[in-house]
């Protein structure tokens, strides 16, 4: 075979591989709906079906071309005819291609085998062969050397260009996240989620790595900066008050942390430890300090001097002890979200951003987004944070919904070192109820306060900082903090959450729909856990033992 031969083939080949057929839609549709993982199950399986079909129509040919050289210049004229009329409609057809998302949770092998048949099994991949190939096949050379190098180059080419189809495609997903910008398919089947702060992101990871197929609807970006998971850091600390339970769960949270660290392949803890101030007989750095008594947590407890000579921006004579544990830190919220969105996505779930549930149709499993698509699934689960009364109102009599908000600040410049290098500040004793975050990871230091927290009927309602509201929040905290008015405010931000009475998380199930609220002002630092939590409970159908662990009630 002359080399003009073979570049007239490969270069024909790989026109027609390129225009999109049944296959390609398949191909696309995989990787639209579960990413890049699809691409070389796929691109092997239409490889092998590609394969299948052109042996057994060069085996035709070779069959014809030894019987008589005018049928095989016959097929070859019907074949050229047969390959302008495949043009022409071609043509007329527009070139669109129409792939919807497939998001049914299936192994790389039955990827490989569905790729396999469609191209195989297509009728007209063996007439296509059968009219394309005698094109390029000399019927004076030896026939099955042809066959060898047409089909190696077949094969290739339909290889590289599957897995390439399949790795736009996966790439346009994560790029176009708006599910009016992806055609919303009507049945996702799998497990839903609505709202993506931790709660969601959370059970989401865990559902996939359990094999679920996920979906997960966000109405805002993720993060979402007005979502209680939104902000910069949270903290996490091993201490309770005696009697909640919670303190015992922390062993758990660490746990889930660190697997999810494993897989995000980087960990978003700022394990500084944690220091509580006590100003006053049984305030709540006082009611802390007992819980980790009662547990046998360890702490180091400090007189005012030494912890004044420790940590420099306390103000002397203006508290009774502090006490410092390493079981604490910082969790850095916002990497968090965006890590584990581009997990989900690499992983095969579909992540929508921008895209508001306005109803749950909990008996039907179905939602609607704000531009009237629906989503349909054989399970729900809203971890709406402080938006879910607006989708399940009937929680209103559990959940109550507050505006508050943190003031980021700038410390004097000589003592940034000492808060560079602080723990969190869990309580700063009195009635302040007042917590802060110091210099960690290049994220600004913050000062929060319960003091600060309103009821509020709308989560987005007074979403902007008053004027001096940072200033009027940080002066909560003098004392014990010193020189206080030299810190100066950068930035407000505002928050929405939800408490339950006695400020445990709960959870609510009606029919396809589970509701899961874990704030209550501290649910963060369990985000990880409560995602394993829930996910099992998703899968083994056991709510009552989701509920009591979400209360802590467990031994
Ligand atoms: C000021 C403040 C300080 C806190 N400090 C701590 C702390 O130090 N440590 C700690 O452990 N916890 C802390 N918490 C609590 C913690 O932030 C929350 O428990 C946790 O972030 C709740 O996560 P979530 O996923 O349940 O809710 P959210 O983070 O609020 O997420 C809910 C998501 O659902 C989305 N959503 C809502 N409605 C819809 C809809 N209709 N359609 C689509 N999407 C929707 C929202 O946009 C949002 O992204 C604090 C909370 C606040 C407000």
């Amino acid at each position: 075979m002359s080399f003009e031969n073979w570049a007239a083939f490969a270069a024909a080949s790989t026109i027609l591989l390129v225009i999109p057929g049944p296959t390609i839609l398949l191909v696309v549709s995989y990787a639209l709906g579960q990413g890049w993982r699809t691409a070389l199950p796929m691109a092997v399986g239409v490889a092998l079906g590609d394969f299948t079909a052109m042996t057994l129509s060069m085996l035709g040919i070779g069959a014809l071309l030894a019987a008589s050289a005018t049928v095989f210049t016959v097929l070859k004229v019907i074949g050229a005819c047969y390959l302008i009329y495949l043009g022409v409609k071609l043509f007329r057809a527009g070139g669109a291609l129409k792939a919807e998302p497939r998001t049914d949770a299936v192994s790389a092998a039955k990827m490989m085998a569905h790729a396999w048949l469609v191209t195989a099994l297509n009728p007209k991949s063996i007439t296509f062969f059968v009219a394309f190939l005698p094109q390029f096949l000399d019927r004076h050379a030896d026939f099955w050397p042809q066959m060898l190098i047409f089909e190696t180059t077949f094969l290739a080419l339909a290889f590289a260009n599957a897995f390439g189809y399949a790795l736009i495609a996966a790439r346009a997903r994560n790029v176009v996240r708006n599910p009016k910008a992806i055609r919303i398919f009507n049945r996702t089947g799998g497990t839903l989620l609505v709202g993506a702060g931790i709660a969601g992101l959370s059970t989401a990871w865990s559902l996939v790595k359990a094999g679920h197929s996920v979906s997960i609807v966000e109405q805002g970006p993720i993060p979402n900066p007005l979502a209680a998971s939104g902000d910069h850091h949270r903290i996490i600390r091993r201490a309770y008050r005696a009697g909640t339970g919670y303190g015992r769960l922390i062993t758990e949270a660490y746990d889930a942390w660190d697997e999810m660290w494993a897989d995000l392949g980087e960990s978003h803890l700022d394990a500084r430890g944690f220091l509580c101030i006590s100003r006053e007989p049984g305030d709540e750095a006082e009611e802390y300090r007992e819980g980790l008594e009662e547990g046998n947590f360890p702490f180091e407890l400090l007189d005012p001097a030494a912890a004044v000579e420790r940590w420099p921006f306390l103000e002397p004579g203006s508290f009774r002890y502090a006490y410092f544990s390493t079981e604490g830190g910082a969790l850095h919220c916002r990497r968090i979200a965006s890590g584990l969105s581009a997990w989900l996505r690499a992983n095969g779930a579909n992540v929508y951003e921008h895209s508001k549930v306005v109803e749950v149709d909990a008996e039907a499993g179905r939602i609607t987004l704000a531009g009237g698509e629906t989503m349909q699934a054989d399970r729900i689960v809203v971890t709406a944070g402080a938006w879910v009364l607006k989708l399940f109102p009937e929680l209103g009599g559990e959940l109550k919904t507050y505006r508050t908000a943190l003031a980021y600040v700038e410390p004097p410049a000589d003592l940034r070192v000492a808060w560079e290098t602080a723990p969190v500040i869990l309580d700063v004793g009195g009635v302040t109820d007042g917590y802060m975050i110091p210099l960690t990871r290049g994220a600004g230091m913050k000062f929060g306060s319960g003091l600060h927290k309103v009821p509020t009927s709308d989560a987005d309602r007074n979403r902007a900082p008053v004027p001096g509201e940072g200033e009027v929040i940080r002066n909560l905290f003098s004392p014990p903090i010193a020189r206080i008015a030299e810190y100066r405010v950068t930035e407000v931000v505002t928050c929405a959450y939800t408490f339950t009475a006695d400020e445990k998380f709960l959870a609510h199930e009606r029919g396809k729909c589970l509701v899961v609220s874990a704030c209550s002002g501290h649910g963060y630092k369990f985000g990880a856990a409560v995602g394993r939590r829930v996910a099992k409970a998703v899968g083994d159908g056991d709510v009552g033992g989701l509920k009591k662990w979400l209360r802590a009630e467990v031994a």
